[in-house]
């Protein structure tokens, strides 16, 4: 047998690893959901190892994994109060989650008869992942704008464009810029009066809103399958239910409405091929983790940490409002907050919260910087800042203010990051011109591209580059940062 040498791979990824975001300890405050208990992740650990070799493409021949979808999606439709009449998936992340539900609309809207190209129509604040959607499945995305200092939608907004080319409304519970929880009765009862599918993205709060209350301390109002007219939810577990990435579940009103869901084909020589999800083959690990976590937690288990992140998501809310310059977009129900700078106070008092957060990177805490952006009315949502609040956060309360604090003291006054300035400084661009060499070209002359893989310590020029460019322009550029990440050298 070829000998290797374990040590020194894995010591090679421990070294790889620790350059590394720290994935624990709350101070990464977006893309990762640190629940604070050792134990849990390493129960997820132990229970990805003992599903490491099945593949989930075949819960027939591999049984243990139609067990444990099934506890999981009974779990869930119970925290999301679905009757026997909800049924779903449990899937690969939040994207695959939206994407399977634009598919199962387009297929319920064709086979009502709906022909042409159909519309999904959605708040401006909805994920990015219809927008990818919308383009893999051929559906135009109509945005409704919100109101831009709160970042709510107005529900009658959204209702007025339910035109019969619409094969599914979107709205979220709550949206991940703003934390905004849209009304989702008053959308919920003009879609089932128009007969337009309605699904609720609890992507982010589907395992934490269960849990959460208003700041009143009042309930929410309902958002999930207690309102008639919503016809799927999807919520991801890798996020408030502390899953290692990969585990999502998307549920969905209706046993004849979901198997449109699926792909089945017996056209090919080989195996009949059905798949509830968009992958073929795949790993086990994140259902099986994810199912232990739930046999661990229970629901009383995700209530505790739900607390603790409702209680620092007010105490941080209370500090930002406090800090001179900077004020918290709108009321955000659940774990987040998105700050701004606070356009009360003369430009000299006010915070830019880009370079705020280039700020409070160098302290040892990453936020995650959001641009401003134009919506079709015309009105401008400002730039943000984005504060995701995990069960971590609570303890970690007065380091985190200590740092929000001083780094706004650092860049008070100072203006935003010139995009207009950063542009003109370019060659002219259009989209279509923009080869690969080019774009590397241009991403090296904005300074944004440096030789290792990271992006350079202040992102603030490179947000305000993303605002003032044309946004195709933007994108090729994206493109090219993070493809010639991974190219060999
Ligand atoms: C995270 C998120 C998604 C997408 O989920 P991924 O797991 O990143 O693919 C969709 N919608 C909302 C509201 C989210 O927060």
């Amino acid at each position: 047998m070829t000998s290797f040498d374990r040590d020194a791979i894995l010591a090679r990824l421990a070294a790889l690893r620790a350059a590394d975001a720290p994935t624990h300890g709350g101070h990464v405050l977006s893309y990762v959901y640190d629940s604070g208990i050792a134990e849990l992740d390493e129960l997820a650990a132990a229970a990805v190892r003992l599903v490491q070799p099945v593949n989930g493409l075949d819960p027939t021949t591999f049984t243990s994994v139609a067990v444990m979808e099934r506890e999981v999606l009974g779990f869930a439709r119970e925290l999301l109060h679905g009757g026997d009449e909800v049924v779903g998936s449990v899937t690969s992340g939040g994207t695959e989650s939206c994407l399977l539900a634009v598919k199962t609309a387009r297929e319920a809207w064709r086979a009502a008869g709906g022909a042409g190209r159909p519309r999904i129509v959605a708040p401006v604040t909805v994920h990015a992942a219809f927008h990818k959607a919308a383009e893999y499945f051929g559906l135009d995305l109509d945005l409704v704008p919100v109101d831009a200092r709160t970042g709510r939608l107005d529900a009658e907004r959204l209702v007025e464009r339910l035109v019969p080319d619409v094969a599914l409304a979107v709205v979220s519970a709550p949206s991940y810029p703003y934390g905004s929880l849209d009304p989702v009765e008053e959308v919920a009862a003009a879609c089932d009066e128009a007969g337009v599918d309605l699904h609720v993205d609890a992507c982010f709060g589907g395992w934490i809103l269960p849990f959460w209350r208003e700041a009143d301390g009042s309930a929410l109002p309902p958002w999930d399958f207690r309102v008639p007219g919503v016809t799927s939810v999807s919520a991801d577990v890798h996020k408030f239910g502390y899953a290692p990435k990969g585990a999502s579940v998307l549920l969905q009103r209706g046993r004849d409405r979901q198997r449109l869901q699926y792909f089945a084909t017996t056209g090919w020589p080989g195996y009949p091929v059905v798949n509830p999800t968009l992958l073929g083959s795949k790993s086990a690990g994140a259902l099986a983790a994810s199912w232990a976590i739930i046999q661990a937690l229970g629901a009383r288990g995700f209530a505790e940490l739900a607390d603790s992140c409702l209680r620092a998501t007010r105490a941080l809310g209370d500090i930002v409002g406090d800090i001179e310059g900077l004020r918290v977009v709108g009321e955000p129900t659940g774990p987040l907050l998105a700050v701004t700078a606070d356009d009360s106070v003369a430009a000299e008092r006010r915070v830019d919260p880009h370079r705020w957060a280039d700020r409070a990177r160098r302290r040892g805490w990453h936020l995650q910087l959001q641009p401003g952006l134009t919506q079709s009315d015309g009105t401008r949502l400002p730039r943000t800042t984005h504060l995701t609040i995990t069960p971590v956060t609570h303890d970690r309360v007065d380091e985190l203010e200590a740092a929000l604090r001083a780094s706004a003291d650092d860049v008070r006054g100072e203006p935003p990051a010139d995009g207009a300035a950063l542009r003109a400084a370019l060659p002219p661009l259009a989209a279509s011109a923009l080869d690969s060499d080019t774009a590397a070209g241009v991403l090296r002359a904005a300074g944004i591209a440096g030789d290792g893989p990271g992006l350079p310590d202040e992102q603030a020029p490179l947000l305000a580059l993303i605002e003032a460019l044309p946004r195709p322009v933007t994108e090729r550029l994206l493109v090219e940062l993070l493809a010639r990440i991974v190219e060999p050298g």
